[in-house]
């Protein structure tokens, strides 16, 4: 069964307001094993609406629709299901009382266009909408030589629309699908170090189109995503047919992958800590704090990050040597800012397991002469361990990717897979 979700809305189509029922309803046909095949958005206009939901019923099966229910003259979704099913508007006695009820709770008395909102297309059933005023349409389409075509009329307002899905689309498309319908799993594999081609390189052909389950990556911000689906006729079944191709994934992508479902860098630090019992100060010289700020919030029961310095300029990081007691390197300005330096003296300062220092950072308008490189430190009580990352790419991003590269550096060396010197 192929369905098609159209947004009508003329702030959809102009890009004043982006069109989050899609997305959505998209994600809660794959979990019925309903596949979207298209998604379209269209303005507020008889001619146009109409002529997107023609299209719809002969590409598709099921249409779900959302917007265009209101009781305003841009409200034209009922009179394009009218058209596409050849049938004229008849109003719907109880609807209206319902509507005029819901008025007079509110204290109000109805205004006349919202007549309107009780006019279906003869032959569809409403769809009952607790909240509003708006109820939905159920209509059939009748189609030469094959099943007719159903279409399910949804108000545009994100809440409404999610409820009436819940209580009433939903169980009548399982009913459709039967109790053998299939559903569709995901497991998602998240990696980060090595670019999208090369990960791809780095698998047998998993990638290829047709293959089952189906294998998707996708890359944002410098994590690479690796989806696995799965389509079969119990939830079970399909975690069952994903497990061998997560295991092939895993014996090939070894240490660059982070987590699974949502899991991000701050998440696996965390959690190999709080294996351990060990502990995670941090010092940051130009990452303005969102290395802190990442780890608390992967970390909201203080399981193992203990906090995080900001020193923006060298006078302050000379203060934390002082407070850690190196006297010396504090005297001397040139030091201050070295990363292996203020982890350890972070590391005093916290007495945690671990510190690291993340910056200096080179300057925003460095010479364009090659990469300049952002330094950072990881701090144990016997090494202070150095790396460093090449600062360019999309100025949108770069801060994000880099205090990225520096969870990762935290979490191979955890893992004692770095190869980088020690000192
Ligand atoms: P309508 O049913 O067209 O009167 O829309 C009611 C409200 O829901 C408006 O504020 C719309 O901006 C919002 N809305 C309509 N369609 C969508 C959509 N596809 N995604 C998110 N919001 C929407
Ligand atoms: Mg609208």
């Amino acid at each position: 069964m192929r369905a098609e979700i159209i947004a009508l809305g003329d702030e959809l189509a102009s890009g004043q307001r982006l069109d989050t029922n899609s997305q959505w309803l998209s994600q809660q046909l794959a979990d019925l094993g309903i596949q979207a095949f298209f998604h379209t958005t269209v303005g507020d206009d008889l001619e146009a609406g109409t002529a997107v939901f023609r299209q719809a019923v002969q590409r598709a099966d099921v249409v779900v629709s959302t917007g265009g229910l209101g009781p305003t003259a841009d409200d034209l979704t009922r009179e394009c299901l009218a058209q596409v099913g050849g049938v004229d508007l008849v109003q719907d006695e109880a609807v209206l009382a319902q509507i005029r009820a819901l008025f007079a709770r509110r204290g109000r008395e109805m205004p006349e266009r919202n007549v309107v909102q009780a006019m279906f297309p003869r032959g569809s059933r409403v769809i009952p909408n607790p909240h509003g005023t708006a109820p939905g349409i159920d209509l059939e389409v009748p189609r030469i030589g094959r099943p007719p075509a159903r279409i399910f009329a949804l108000p545009g307002v994100p809440a409404e629309m999610r409820d009436m899905w819940k209580a009433s689309v939903q169980p009548a498309l399982a009913a459709l699908t039967g109790p053998n319908g299939r559903v569709i799993r995901h497991r998602s594999i998240h990696c980060f170090g090595a670019g999208e081609s090369a990960i791809e390189a780095m698998l047998p052909d998993l990638v290829r189109r047709g293959r089952l389950p189906s294998v998707g990556i996708t890359a944002s911000q410098a994590t690479i995503t690796l989806r696995i689906a799965a389509k079969g006729s119990t939830p079970k079944a399909c975690l069952a047919a994903i497990q061998p191709t997560a295991e092939t994934i895993y014996q090939c992508l070894g240490n660059l992958i982070f987590g699974e479902d949502g899991q991000t860098l701050q998440d696996a630090v965390i959690l190999l800590l709080a294996q351990r019992r060990q502990t995670l100060a941090t010092v940051e010289c130009g990452s303005g704090g969102m290395l802190a700020a990442w780890l608390s919030s992967a970390d909201p029961e203080q399981r193992a990050f203990q906090g995080g310095l900001v020193l923006r300029d060298p006078a302050s990081q000379q203060g934390l040597l002082k407070a850690a007691g190196n006297v010396a390197a504090a005297n001397q300005a040139a030091t201050a800012s070295d990363p292996g330096t203020l982890a350890a003296a972070c590391r005093t300062a916290f007495r945690t397991d671990y510190a690291f220092a993340l910056g200096p950072f080179p300057p925003p308008d460095s010479p364009a002469a090659g990469p300049a490189p952002v330094q950072f430190a990881l701090a144990d009580a016997t090494a202070v361990r150095l790396h460093s990352t090449p600062y360019a790419g999309h100025p949108d991003i770069l801060l994000e990717r880099t205090v990225k590269e520096a969870l990762n550096f935290v979490r191979l060396t955890l893992l004692g897979a770095d190869r980088t010197a020690s000192r």
